[in-house]
């Protein structure tokens, strides 16, 4: 394992992960509202145009550093980087984790899996993947429908707690991880089962019944299935 490449990828992990506060602060809204037009906290507006949408660093100037988000940026790409090594795999893998990244933020914070996100990482993560093993494309579209129906299956459940957004994030996860092999799926669904079922145990003993975002989770098992494959 080069050094080199591994530094490499934490920097560009941690360095696109300073830009997502303010991406994820105007898109962290509920269904059927624009874009956040003004911080949440002064209640500044923010920029016309691109310039609204671009700042590095935390989501406004009245808010806390960014800490937390880059260095989880730069974790990700490490254990990416370790895991994968200089193989092609690596820089779609790479890119694929900034959108991934930006929704968990948004999840976390309002419960929503937007789906131009969901769409712009199956793409970044699909399209190059497709190319790079075409030989495991059946697999992986069998991995993605499979996952969209068993999911979509429980979220229409009378006691769901599963969203659209997660059914639709969930069939992404699998056809990505499809391209890896059936084993990597499983583990994908199944570590993300490991991780949800003990925090909604912690939040039913600790306080009210409350939603659960399962995005983070998803993409935390697709993550460790990745790296542990
Ligand atoms: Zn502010």
């Amino acid at each position: 394992m080069s050094p080199l490449l591994v530094i490499s990828a934490a920097v560009f992990g941690a360095a696109t992960a300073a830009f997502l506060p303010r991406l994820a602060e105007r898109l962290a809204v509920r269904n059927g509202e624009g874009v956040r037009q003004s911080c949440a906290v002064c209640s500044r507006p923010f920029s016309p145009g691109m310039h609204g949408w671009v700042r590095v660093g935390a989501a406004c100037a009245c808010t806390g550093g960014c800490l937390r988000v880059v260095s989880t940026g730069a974790a990700v790409a490490t254990a990416l980087a370790v895991a994968v090594g200089p193989l092609p795999l690596l820089p779609v893998y790479l890119l694929a984790a900034v959108p991934a990244l930006l929704l968990a933020m948004i999840d976390v914070r309002c419960l929503r899996l937007p789906d131009p996100l969901v769409a712009a990482l199956v793409v970044i993560a699909g399209v190059p993947l497709g190319v790079l093993r075409p030989e495991q494309i059946g697999t992986a579209l069998a991995a993605g429908v499979g996952a969209l129906v068993a999911y979509g299956i429980i979220a229409l459940l009378p006691w769901r707690g599963l969203g659209l957004g997660d059914v639709k994030l969930a069939a992404a996860l699998a056809l990505i991880l499809g391209f890896t092999g059936t084993d990597a799926v499983l583990a994908g669904v199944l570590t993300a089962h490991l991780i949800i079922g003990p925090v909604a145990m912690f939040r039913l003993i600790t306080g009210p019944r409350r939603a659960i975002p399962f995005g983070p989770a998803l993409l935390a098992g697709a993550l460790i299935a990745i790296t542990t494959a």
